[in-house]
């Protein structure tokens, strides 16, 4: 997909302080060694990779945009809301994350239990230890699955187990697009709507639609141009932002490579005056 533009962007990609395998450090240097000349590393649901990645992208020469992953829910269906050019010090977008912690882990602890009640005994306490103050999520687990045998690759483990209607599943019960929007909102950030291919119920997709979103994901790793042009569409009739990215995870996705899908240098600069403009007094 990439044609060698002077300037290309991706704006969807996890450090290991969520459920990616690369650290903040290492994606930066990915991402200059592939060419890239912008960055955001959008976490399920944490901060914790900014303020360091921003040092290390500041030393190699790369622009970062702040960014995260937020979890939501509607109508029992999972919704992925991407915030864009907040502060990073918004108290609003903090208590989110926080409270996203605290669900996260007691999900966590719930799915172990489930797991062991299908003889599947996982190491609970060392893997939290590996990741002590980030997101933690089902593919945290799947990794830990594969490395006791259980199961013999990531997609393996949430097809048998613990993806939605699988025997393992726990509900997430994230927080409500509502809530989530006011959070970036009050972060002076943009909110977007993430890989809408990924909701399946028709009705839900259009009722987001006539939510305050910023923009939507447009470019995304194995999309078709006509996918493509499909959600295009949908933004310039809402005179919305087009962002995207490959949503790169590094070995829990080991198929899509960073940088498969990008934005140009103009819509990088939207999303970068407008926080550089929020932030100005800081
Ligand atoms: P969680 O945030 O704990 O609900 O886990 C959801 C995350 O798991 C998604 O954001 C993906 O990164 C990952 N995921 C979901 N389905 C799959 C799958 N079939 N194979 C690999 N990773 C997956
Ligand atoms: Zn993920
Ligand atoms: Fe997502
Ligand atoms: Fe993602």
């Amino acid at each position: 997909m990439k044609q060698d533009p002077a300037f290309y962007a991706d704006l969807h990609c996890h450090s290991t302080f969520s459920d990616g395998t690369l650290t903040p450090q290492e994606l930066i240097h990915l991402a200059k060694r592939i060419g890239l000349s912008g960055l955001s590393i959008t976490d399920h649901d944490t901060l914790e990779a900014y303020p360091d990645a921003m040092k290390h992208a500041e030393e190699a020469g790369l622009e970062l945009l702040p960014g995260v992953e937020l979890s939501a829910s509607h109508q029992g269906q999972s919704v992925h809301i991407l915030g864009y050019a907040f502060s990073l010090k918004s108290d609003a977008i903090r208590r989110l994350c926080e409270k996203h912690r605290e669900r996260r882990l007691k999900r966590y602890h719930d799915i172990l239990k489930v797991l062991e009640a299908h003889d599947m005994v996982l190491p609970g306490e060392d893997i939290l230890r590996r990741h002590p103050a980030g997101s933690i999520g089902r593919p945290h687990i799947a990794l830990a699955m594969m490395e006791k045998g259980y199961v013999s690759s990531v997609e393996e483990a949430f097809k048998k187990y613990l993806g939605k209607r699988k025997p393992c599943h726990v509900p997430g019960n994230a927080f409500s697009v509502d809530e989530t929007l006011d959070a970036i909102r009050q972060a002076g950030g943009l909110a977007i709507l993430a890989h809408p291919h990924l909701i399946s119920r028709a009705s839900t997709v259009s009722e987001l639609l006539k939510m305050p979103f910023d923009g939507i994901e447009c470019f995304y790793s194995r999309f078709t141009q006509k996918d493509n042009k499909r959600w295009l569409r949908i933004a310039q009739n809402r005179n919305w932002l087009a962002t995207g990215g490959s949503d790169f995870h590094g070995a829990v996705k080991p198929h899509i490579s960073l940088g498969c899908a990008w934005v140009s240098e103009d819509l990088f600069r939207t999303l970068m005056n407008h926080y550089i403009k929020a932030n100005a007094h800081e």
